[in-house]
């Protein structure tokens, strides 16, 4: 599925090795990719549906990115016509300092989905390998611990039901310039630009490095890493879109069955 860009065993990521503008799965054109993506939210809406009548399954989307990287984007696009009823997004932010006198999984767990649910992370515990390494805002040795934390914990979500997708909008340095750039110059975007974003793209490597030890060391066949190419924002939604169908296929979802002789229920319904 998709193998260019499935990471599916414990692995050492190098991205540079991982285009930022690869569309080498889509040979049409990007309006033919657009008329595609249609298709796959008609699918995409019809499978929520049924993953909600059916009620037996959950499933979990973790986004992770850099600023501007497109977590926003992904979600709009991708679920445009979904039914909101039975999905939902969690965004992690700085923990509250109730989160943080807890364990770093507290607040996430409580956001995982339930049965006939999807839950879209934006941003994720992720952030405690990641903004937390890159800011040594816990020691190395608390941090090495995390990973193995993680696969333990989504394993335990996949052995108790859970789907469980992880993808990483991979875009280049010089994409997030540009972003800036539009976010500051086009009105309705310039609430989206923090200038505490510029003093994190000085910081770009460590995050680099920090990325490539997430993935690499939480990427298992049942928890699955996708590096995304995301420079172009037609091409990321449609591979994502793609991948989510498939995986939504793949649990071979029915409506539930009807109750008895729903059949004779037709003249009860209507007044003789
Ligand atoms: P977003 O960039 O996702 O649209 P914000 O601009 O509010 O949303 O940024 C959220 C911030 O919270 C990010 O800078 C992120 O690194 C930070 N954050 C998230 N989780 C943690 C965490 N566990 N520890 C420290 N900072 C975190």
């Amino acid at each position: 599925m998709l193998n260019a860009y499935h990471i599916h065993e414990e692995v050492k990521i190098n991205l540079v090795n991982f285009n930022p503008d690869d569309k080498s799965q889509w040979e049409g054109s990007k309006e033919s990719a657009k008329k595609e993506l249609k298709k796959l939210r008609k699918r995409l809406a019809n499978l929520k549906q049924m993953l909600y009548a059916e009620n037996k399954h959950k499933v979990l989307i973790v986004l992770q990115a850099m600023d501007a990287g497109g977590k926003d984007g992904t979600i709009r696009s991708i679920f445009k016509g979904v039914n909101p009823q039975g999905v939902s997004v969690a965004n992690f932010k700085v923990p509250t300092p109730i989160e943080l006198g807890h364990d770093y999984l507290w607040r996430v767990h409580a956001k995982t989905p339930q049965t006939g649910q999807i839950v879209i992370f934006n941003r994720s515990h992720y952030e405690d390998v990641l903004v937390v390494r890159v800011h040594e805002l816990a020691s190395k040795k608390t941090i090495d611990k995390r990973y193995a934390h993680i696969v333990q914990f989504e394993k335990m979500l996949v052995d108790e039901g859970t789907t469980v997708l992880k993808f990483f909008l991979n875009i280049s340095k010089e994409e997030q310039s540009n972003r800036f750039l539009e976010r500051i110059e086009k009105p309705e975007k310039q609430w989206k630009f923090n200038p505490n974003d510029i003093e994190e793209r000085k910081l770009w490597e460590s995050y680099m490095q920090a990325y490539e030890d997430a993935i690499g060391k939480t990427s298992t066949t049942n928890a699955p890493w996708f590096i995304i190419p995301a420079n172009h924002n037609w091409y990321r939604d449609l591979i994502i879109a793609r991948i989510i169908t498939a995986s939504l296929d793949r649990l071979e979802m029915h409506y539930p069955n009807p109750i008895n002789n729903i059949e004779s229920y037709k003249d009860l319904i209507f007044d003789k």
